[in-house]
């Protein structure tokens, strides 16, 4: 029988966004959150989520406040991070028709705002195979559109022919929003990662 690791401090980041409401799943689920504002909040951090809101935004203030080379120097030695909808935009490596800063660590190409105008707001219940049988109540707010990942990436969940949901080792990504519903399952399953992550890591 493997021993029970105590479950990580997540960090969410803070700057803007839909933070509070992961953050109250994820107490919910027992967990201690911290709000990240600083660098030095990142101290101490086994875990950090990466809300929804203005992908541009984020990634100017996470600039600005001299948190994106420490971020992402965390990320890419290894820390789990969920990134959801503009999340999921920061941290993919290719972002369509845009310089804006990124940390990258998700070998993905991504459309911002990909399913236009006419349905930019929608809620699907969509087929998550990793989180057990019953559909999940996704809600997609001016979501973007993954239109490539690279080999290494796993797709958890296609709305039609596009990924919704995609793992990379230590990198988890959707691009709707699962802390707007009261379906905890995919928190848990970012929960669940972050413990196998920090059992197989040296
Ligand atoms: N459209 C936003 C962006 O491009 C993402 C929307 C969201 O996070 N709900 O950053």
């Amino acid at each position: 029988m493997s021993e029970a690791l105590p479950p990580p401090v997540v960090g969410i980041l803070a700057l803007q966004g839909a933070f509070r409401e992961h953050g109250k799943v994820l107490r919910s689920l027992g967990v201690q959150v911290v709000e990240v504002r600083q660098p030095r909040h990142l101290e101490g951090l086994g875990a950090i989520v990466l809300p929804g809101g203005e992908s541009t935004t984020m990634g100017k203030l996470l600039t600005d406040w001299d948190m994106m080379d420490p971020l992402r120097e965390r990320i890419l030695a290894g820390m789990p991070v969920y990134g959801s909808c503009a999340g999921l935009i920061l941290l993919c490596d290719r972002i369509e028709d845009s310089d804006q800063p990124r940390i990258g660590a998700l070998d993905a190409q991504v459309r911002r705002n990909g399913y236009g105008r006419q349905v930019d707001s929608f809620e699907a219940d969509i087929d998550i195979p990793v989180l057990g049988p019953e559909p999940f109540p996704a809600v997609f707010i001016r979501a973007p559109v993954l239109t490539g990942v690279g080999e290494g990436v796993t797709v958890l969940a296609r709305v039609g022919e596009q990924p919704v949901a995609v793992r990379q080792g230590s990198v988890l990504a959707s691009s709707f929003h699962p802390e707007l519903t009261s379906d905890a399952r995919f928190h848990r399953y970012f929960l669940n990662m972050c413990t196998e992550c920090g059992r197989t890591r040296p």
